[in-house]
This record gives structure tokens, C-alpha cells and sequence, in this order.
């Protein structure tokens, strides 16, 4: 498979903390895994488990304070931008690193052209000539498959669809050309049809500018169209990882096999789907032991204690469960 040196992201336990006066809330907590190049890795959890916080990491983003580094290291080719101040953060995002927001709306500015924020976007990095920077936004826009790209760019944000303003943010995020894209739930707000052009869009430019992308989302159905691999997070860490067909196949962690038994699919029409018992716990009151155990029909009296450690299954398959991988005879505490 793949060497180690094709590695372009790694995060080894990052532990991203919000401190607030009589509180801690551990968002994430204990957090590992690597995006390879030209691969495709979704980071898949409910809302609030920190997938979110992990991408905003990523790009230098949390606001510090409350938000804290509380260790660990994000490695993007074996710089651990963690050490990074502000202004090479700078140089990273866009030119290295882009990020694709969930609503295009209110990521794009909606007194300024699309000409303007796709121009801006190219002359943050780079010094080009103005005629330059308007042929490359046309260009771009056409990458994106935008009909009459010069005239869309004296557009306004609101003349255009949902699916036409998310093209143009990834227009803008394909700028200055990075190694690796961040979509942050990239398609949750666009119609079922306009998803699947947009997932299938950023596919063939990943493909075609050998790009990686992590996707952030809450989405299965998206995972299992577009991931090489796959990390599932529960409460501040990752419950599971592994390649797409382990993961949807042989899920190990009652979480992902929970996840996967609420997934919709055609032997299940016409039936209630299952949903998961409970709700994900409040970061700065998270239960002892397993985080997952309240809602975990596996649960012995051990999860209640003691920190599950995680487990291989080999192929880079892992899961935190070691009730599941031995009956919770070892693998425990951190
Ligand atoms: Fe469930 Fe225990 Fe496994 Fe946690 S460690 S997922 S509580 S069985």
C-alpha cells in the first residue's frame, strides 16, 4: 500500500480544549489519524462529537482563548503547524490548505462580486497582474463547471443557485492550487441532486490536480460514496478507523455499527430505522470510562472505569472497543 513518506496530514493526539471560568469542555480529546496523498478521508460523527474543532485545528482557526491546544501535533509534510504563528498560518491556508464551508452563503461576502472574492482570493498569495487574476477566475470557474463564467463573475452572490454558489467556493478554494482541501459538510444544505454533482465535481478535480480532501461530516451516505478511508468520532475521539469497505462491512464499534443500523437503505424501506439511544454528552461533562457507554448496549461494568484503549484488526482497521475485540479482557486505560 501506501509508504509512510506519502503522508501529507498527520495528526497525533491533538487535544483541543475550551476553558470557560468554572468549566472544561474536552472537545477533542486524544485525537489521531493521517490523510495520504491524492486520498480521500472523511472524519464522519453526529454534531458536537469535534470534527469540526479537529479541521479547525488543522487550519489555525480556534479562537485562543477560550480554545486551547492542549497537545499534541498536526503534521502537514512533517511541519507540525501547531508551532506556526499567525502569519505562516496565513501562507498555509489557501495556498496550501483550502477550506470548503457547509454554507456558501454565508461564507461568500454578499456585497462583492464573485469576480471580486474569487480575485481576492488569488492576489492573497500571489502577486499577478490584474488581467491576470480575471482570466484566472474565469478559468476557475469553468474548472467548476459554471456556464458563461465572465459573466457570472460580475454576479452577486444572491443571483446565484445553492449549488452554483458552492462551486464558486470551491472555485476560490482551488485558487492558488493547494495539496489538500477541507470540506466541511460541503453539501448538507444543497437537494439530493445537486449533492451528488457537487460530491462527483470535487472528485474529478481531485483526481485531476492530485489532490487530497478530508471530508468533515455527519453524512454515511456521503462516506460511502467518496472515502478511501475512513475515521469515526464519538464525544472528542476517534470510536473507529479504517478503509471504506472495512468500515461499512466489518464495523467493530458498537458506535459505527450503530451508525451504519440507522443508515437508510432499500431492505430497510417502509420500517422504522433505528436510532441511536440518548445523545452524544456535553464535552465538559463527559462520562468516565468508555464516553460511549450510556448509549452502548455492550456495555460491562468495566467501560464504566476504565478508558478503552484501541484496538487493531490490521490493514489500519482500529476500534476502541475492547469488549468487542476480546470481551474486555485487556486494552484498557489510556
Ligand atoms: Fe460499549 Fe464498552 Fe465498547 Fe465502550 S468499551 S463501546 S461501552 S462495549
Amino acid at each position: 500500500m501506501h509508504a509512510k513518506n506519502n503522508i501529507l496530514l498527520s495528526i497525533e493526539d491533538l487535544k483541543v480544549y475550551f476553558r470557560s471560568e468554572d468549566e472544561v469542555a474536552r472537545a477533542v480529546d486524544g485525537v489521531s489519524f493521517d490523510v495520504r496523498r491524492e486520498e480521500t478521508v472523511c472524519l464522519v460523527g453526529e454534531s458536537g462529537c469535534g470534527k469540526t474543532v479537529t479541521a479547525l485545528s488543522v487550519m489555525g482557526l480556534v479562537p485562543i482563548p477560550p480554545g486551547e491546544i492542549a497537545g499534541g501535533r498536526v503534521l502537514f509534510r512533517d511541519q507540525n503547524l501547531l508551532d506556526y504563528n499567525d502569519n505562516e498560518m496565513q501562507k498555509i491556508r489557501g495556498n496550501q490548505i483550502a477550506m470548503v464551508f457547509q454554507e456558501p452563503l454565508t461564507s461568500l461576502n454578499p456585497v462583492f462580486t464573485i469576480g471580486d472574492q474569487i480575485g481576492e482570493a488569488i492576489r492573497t498569495h500571489e502577486d499577478v497582474p490584474e488581467s491576470e487574476v480575471i482570466g484566472r477566475s474565469e478559468q476557475l470557474l469553468k474548472d467548476v463547471g459554471i456556464a458563461s463564467p465572465a459573466e457570472r463573475l460580475n454576479d452577486y452572490p444572491h443571483q446565484l443557485s445553492g449549488g452554483q454558489r458552492q462551486r464558486v467556493m470551491i472555485a476560490m478554494a482551488l485558487a492558488c492550487g493547494p495539496d489538500l482541501i477541507i470540506a466541511d459538510e460541503p453539501t448538507t444544505a444543497l437537494d439530493v441532486t445537486v449533492q451528488a454533482q457537487i460530491l462527483r465535481l470535487l472528485g474529478s478535480i481531485q483526481k485531476q490536480r492530485s489532490m487530497s480532501v478530508l471530508y468533515i461530516t455527519h453524512d454515511l451516505g456521503v462516506v460511502s460514496k467518496v472515502a478511501d478511508r475512513v475515521s469515526v468520532m464519538y464525544a472528542g475521539i476517534i470510536a473507529e478507523q479504517g478503509n471504506r469497505q472495512d468500515i461499512f462491512n466489518d464495523p467493530k464499534h458498537p458506535y459505527t455499527q450503530a451508525l451504519l443500523a440507522s443508515l437508510p437503505n432499500r431492505e430497510k424501506r417502509g420500517q422504522r430505522l433505528y436510532s441511536i439511544p440518548g445523545t452524544v454528552p456535553n464535552p465538559a461533562y463527559k462520562p468516565g470510562g468508555c464516553p460511549f457507554h450510556p448509549r452502548c448496549q455492550y456495555a460491562i461494568q468495566i467501560c464504566r472505569e476504565q478508558y478503552p484503549a484501541m484496538c487493531g484488526y490490521g490493514n489500519g482497521h482500529n476500534a476502541r472497543c475492547p469488549v468487542i475485540f476480546d470481551g474486555g479482557r485487556k486494552n484498557w486505560g489510556r
